[in-house]
Formats: C-alpha cells, sequence, structure tokens
C-alpha cells in the first residue's frame, strides 16, 4: 500500500493506472475510519482494480476550530485498517494542497443544501463540495463511494458531480449501524456510556416513524410531531431538525402530503447528545406489502 502525502503524487499514480487499463475506485474520507467507512473499501474492492482512499480532516466542511479539533484522529489506526482493507494508495491530505493561503475557489451546489445540515451549518457543503470536486481532479475516478448515513451529502455530491460534468460513477452505499441501530460515525467515540446508551433512540425514532408511513399515514405534521415526541422529551438530546421530506429533492412536500412514490420519502434528523452532533436518516418507499424502510439504495444514483 502506497502512503501518499501530495495531491501531485497520487495524480501521478492514478494516470499510471489509467494509462495500464485499471480502473480506479475512490473512496473519501475525514478520517477515524470504521466499518461504515470499510464497507465502502470493501465494495471499491470489488468492483475496481485499485482502491484509493483519502484521509484528510478538510477544514472547510467544519463549523468551528473546537469541532475540527475535537474531531477523533488516529492515523496509524487508519493506515492499518486501509491495509488490512486492500487499498492501493492512501492519500493522506495536506491543507497546503488543497486549501492554500489566498485560497477563493469555491464549489457550491445550491438547492439540495438549502435545508437539513445545509441550514445549520453555512458554509458546510460549500467546503465538502470544493475539497470533494479537487480530490476528483487528482485521483479521476472510475467510480466514488459515498455512504447514505450522510444522505444529503451524497445527493450534493451527486448533484455536482452530473451538473459540472465530472463523468464518475457515483455508488452510494447503505449505512453501517451497531446492533442496537446507532449509525456508525467517527463522532460516537466521543459520547460517554450514558451518552451511548441514549444515541439508538435516533435510529428508533425514525424507524418507528417509517413504520407509520409503511402503515399508510400521509401526513408530515403527524410524522414529524411522531418524532418531535419520541425525541424531544429525551434528556440529554438536545435536537436540531426533525425532517420530513422528499428523498429525490430534499424539499417539502406540497400540501403536507407525503408520497412514497418514486424515491420516496426522507425521514432525517440531527441532534446533539452531551458536546456529539449525531446525524441519521431513513428512506421509505413504497407502503403495505411492497413497503421498504431502510438505510438506503444499494448501488448508484
Ligand atoms: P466521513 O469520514 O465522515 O466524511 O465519511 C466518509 C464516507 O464514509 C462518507 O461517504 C460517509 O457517508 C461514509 N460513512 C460514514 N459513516 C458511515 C456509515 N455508518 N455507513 C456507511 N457509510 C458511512
Amino acid at each position: 500500500m502506497k502512503i501518499l502525502r501530495r495531491a501531485d503524487e497520487a495524480a501521478q499514480w492514478c494516470e499510471a493506472y489509467r494509462k495500464a487499463a485499471l480502473s480506479i475506485g475512490f473512496v473519501p474520507t475525514l478520517g477515524g475510519l470504521h466499518e461504515g467507512h470499510l464497507s465502502l473499501v470493501r465494495q471499491a474492492r470489488l468492483e475496481c482494480d485499485r482502491v484509493i482512499v483519502s484521509i484528510y480532516l478538510n477544514p472547510s466542511q467544519f463549523d468551528s476550530e473546537d469541532d475540527l479539533g475535537r474531531y477523533p484522529r488516529d492515523i496509524e489506526a487508519d493506515l492499518d485498517a486501509c491495509r488490512t482493507g486492500g487499498v492501493d494508495i492512501v492519500l493522506v491530505g495536506e491543507r497546503a494542497d488543497f486549501l492554500p493561503g489566498g485560497f477563493q475557489s469555491w464549489v457550491t451546489v445550491e438547492e439540495l443544501t438549502r435545508k437539513l445540515c445545509g441550514a445549520g451549518r453555512p458554509g458546510h457543503f460549500r467546503g465538502v463540495c470544493t475539497v470533494v470536486a479537487q480530490l476528483f481532479h487528482v485521483a479521476r475516478p472510475h467510480r466514488a463511494y459515498f455512504g447514505l448515513k450522510d444522505f444529503q451529502q451524497a445527493k450534493v455530491v451527486s448533484k455536482m458531480n452530473e451538473e459540472l460534468l465530472f463523468g464518475v460513477e457515483l455508488r452510494l452505499m447503505p449505512t453501517i449501524r451497531s446492533p442496537d441501530g446507532l449509525a456508525l460515525s467517527s463522532r460516537n467515540e466521543r459520547l460517554t456510556e450514558s451518552q451511548r446508551a441514549l444515541s439508538p433512540a435516533l435510529g428508533e425514532a425514525l424507524t418507528r416513524a417509517g413504520e407509520l408511513i409503511t402503515a399508510g399515514e400521509t401526513s408530515v405534521r403527524v410524522v414529524k410531531e411522531f418524532m418531535l415526541e419520541r425525541l424531544g422529551n429525551t434528556d440529554g438530546c438536545d435536537l436540531e431538525y426533525a425532517e420530513v421530506l422528499q428523498a429525490s429533492t430534499l424539499s417539502e412536500f406540497p400540501d403536507g402530503v407525503l408520497s412514497v412514490a418514486g424515491e420516496g420519502v426522507l425521514l432525517a434528523l440531527a441532534a446533539v447528545i452531551g458536546e456529539v452532533r449525531l446525524i441519521d436518516n431513513i428512506q421509505v418507499v413504497g407502503t403495505g406489502d411492497s413497503a421498504k424502510v431502510g438505510d438506503g439504495k444499494e448501488g448508484g444514483d
């Protein structure tokens, strides 16, 4: 496994792979790798000749220096996980390559970033898109792997990829959870024991709300109130948002009547437990026997 710190070196290796007609799968990460990240690596390993992982704690997608400073980092453990996962190249990104002094060229996606995390974290998706665009130019991958745990991010990056003609095949993969239902996140390790015990409530609220919909509930208000009620009164859990949106556009349903047709309904929430901000979502497609409440479809967008 090659461990590279310079973007131009990674670009040269990827160019050599392409010249040798080898397909490249790319998994961008912030580090703090866990089974969620490794599920993306495994899928890339299955589908591509070469796998490149980037580990770059992109400062431009953080709201505060504080949050950035507290983000879990263990580069040796990350490199071990990549080695075990059969990764060919790890690009350990450095700020000088991605956000040098005087930086002023940003990529923004508009409508899709207005709600959910985009509303509460101004500049977050601009930071994500800009660095993902840079990384796409570096690796020029055939396929790139993103988790539906970050549903809005997956949608926003898909839009950017499509509209800015990157031509990368995006593979959006299901959320990996711990056995008690908590979506895996690098941030989970900052939860205390009692906070960790509280946190499966997020996934549970989503699942129960999804079941209301598959049982026939069509009122956005009823489903939203159900989630607010379940989580609003949970001591130690500070709810930032609980939303019921069209999964295809991340916009409100007209007249407050939800529909499970097409890409169906996205139930999404963000909450702060202790000092740790957690997000989770599920997608609900179909009702009755054809209903699917899940962590996202397998495969491309
Ligand atoms: P991050 O390092 O948090 O930026 O995540 C890197 C990639 O891993 C993103 O595409 C995330 O959506 C994905 N990811 C993070 N957690 C999970 C999870 N629990 N299940 C599936 N994918 C995940």
